[in-house]
C-alpha cells in the first residue's frame, strides 16, 4: 500500500464551557490513503464533525485543538503559521459542507465564486474562467455557460451542492472533505450527488473524507470506514468487512437501525436505544455502556483500546460480536435494550 497522504495521531479537540471541559474530540488517530474514499461515521454529538473541522483548524469558538499531529504530505498542519494553513485550505485539502447556501455568497454569480477560489491561490484570470466552466460541466450543470452567470438563490438545492463540489474541486486537492452534503438534500438528488463524488473520486483520484451519520452514504462510497462514539473511534475498517462482520455493539447497531432494501417488510427497523452521552460528563469504563446490551462487569470500569479483530479491522471492546453471538444469541436478540443479551445491569450481582 501507498503511504498515507494524511496522518492524524492522537488528535484532541476540546471545548471550555461554564459546566467544564467538553473532550469532542478525544486522542483519535487515523490514516488516509491516496485516492481513497474513508468514510467517518457516527450519531450527531460523536465528534465526527469536529473532527473534519480540527483537521483544517476551522474549529469554532470556544473550541480548541489541544493536542495531536495531522500529519499532510509530512508536516503537521497543526503546527503551521495562519497564512499557511489558509494555503493548504482549498488548494490542497477542499472542505464542502452541509448546506451550501451558508457557503456561498447570495450576491455573487455562482461561476465567479468558483473563479475566486483558484483566483485566491494566484490563478489567472482568463483561465479561472476556463476551469470553472469546466468544473460545472463536470459536476454535471447543465447549460454551465448560463448557470456561471446565475446567483446562488436561482439554482435548485442539488445544483447548489454541485456548484460547492466544483469549488471544492476548483485547485484539484488531493483530498476534499464532505461533511454530511447530501443531508439537506431529498432522496434521489442525494443518490445523484453520492454518484458524482464516486465518480470524481475514480476520475480524478482525489481522496475522500466523508462525515455522516448514515451508514447507506458510506456503503456507497467508501472503501473504509472509521466509527465513532463520544469521541473516540470505537471501530475501524474495510467497509465490505465491517458491514458483514462488525464488531462492535454500537457498529452492529447502526447497521440494525439501517433501511435495508432486502428487509422483509413487516420487520421493523431498530433504533439504538438510549441517548448519546453527554460528553461534559462522559460515562466510566467503556462510554457505550450504558447503551450497550452485551456489557459486561469490566465495562463499567474499564475502557477498552482499539484491538485487532480481523484483517485491517479493529474494535474497542470487551467483549465484540463474535462472543455476543456465540454466548449472547445477539442475532435472535429481538430486545436491544442495554444488557438485555448480557443479562447485565448496575448495582447487580454478577
Ligand atoms: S461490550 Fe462492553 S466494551 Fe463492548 S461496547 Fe459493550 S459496553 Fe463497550
Amino acid at each position: 500500500m501507498a503511504n498515507p497522504i494524511l496522518q492524524v495521531r492522537d488528535l484532541k479537540t476540546q471545548f471550555a464551557t461554564e459546566g467544564g471541559i467538553v473532550k469532542a474530540v478525544d486522542g483519535i488517530s487515523f490514516e488516509l490513503y491516496p485516492g481513497e474514499s474513508l468514510g467517518i461515521v457516527g450519531e450527531s454529538g460523536s465528534g465526527k464533525s469536529m473532527t473534519a473541522l480540527s483537521l483544517l483548524r476551522l474549529v469554532p469558538d470556544p473550541g480548541r485543538i489541544v493536542g495531536g499531529q495531522v500529519l499532510f504530505r509530512d508536516q503537521d498542519l497543526l503546527q503551521l503559521t495562519g497564512e499557511e494553513i489558509r494555503e493548504i485550505r482549498g488548494r490542497d485539502i477542499a472542505m464542502i459542507f452541509q448546506d451550501p447556501q451558508s457557503s456561498l455568497n447570495p450576491v455573487l454569480q455562482t461561476g465567479f465564486q468558483v473563479d475566486e477560489a483558484m483566483l485566491a491561490h494566484g490563478k489567472p484570470k482568463d483561465q479561472a474562467r476556463a476551469r470553472t466552466l469546466e468544473l460545472l460541466k463536470k459536476v454535471r450543470i447543465p447549460a454551465a455557460e448560463s448557470r456561471y452567470k446565475d446567483f446562488p438563490h436561482q439554482l435548485s438545492g442539488g445544483m447548489r451542492q454541485r456548484a460547492m463540489i466544483a469549488m471544492g474541486l476548483a485547485n484539484a486537492p488531493a483530498i476534499l472533505i464532505a461533511d454530511e452534503p447530501t443531508t439537506a438534500l431529498d432522496v434521489t438528488v442525494q443518490a445523484q450527488i453520492l454518484e458524482l463524488l464516486a465518480d470524481l473520486n475514480r476520475e480524478l483520484g482525489t481522496a475522500i473524507i466523508m462525515i455522516t451519520h448514515n451508514m447507506g452514504v458510506v456503503a456507497g462510497l467508501c472503501t473504509r470506514v472509521l466509527v465513532m462514539y463520544a469521541g473516540e473511534i470505537v471501530e475501524q475498517g474495510p467497509v465490505e468487512q465491517i458491514f458483514a462482520n462488525p464488531q462492535h455493539p454500537y457498529t452492529w447497531s447502526l447497521l440494525k437501525s439501517m433501511p435495508r432494501v432486502d428487509a422483509l417488510r413487516h420487520e421493523r427497523l431498530r433504533s439504538i436505544e438510549g441517548m448519546a452521552p453527554d460528553l461534559l460528563r462522559p460515562p466510566s469504563g467503556c462510554r457505550f455502556h450504558p447503551r450497550c446490551p452485551f456489557r459486561i462487569e469490566k465495562c463499567f470500569t474499564n475502557e477498552p483500546r482499539l484491538e485487532e479483530v480481523g484483517p485491517g479491522q479493529q474494535a474497542a471492546c470487551w467483549v465484540t460480536m463474535d462472543r455476543a453471538r456465540k454466548e449472547m444469541g445477539a442475532d435472535e436478540l429481538k430486545d436491544i435494550r442495554p444488557g438485555a443479551g448480557s443479562k447485565v445491569h448496575p448495582g447487580q450481582e454478577i
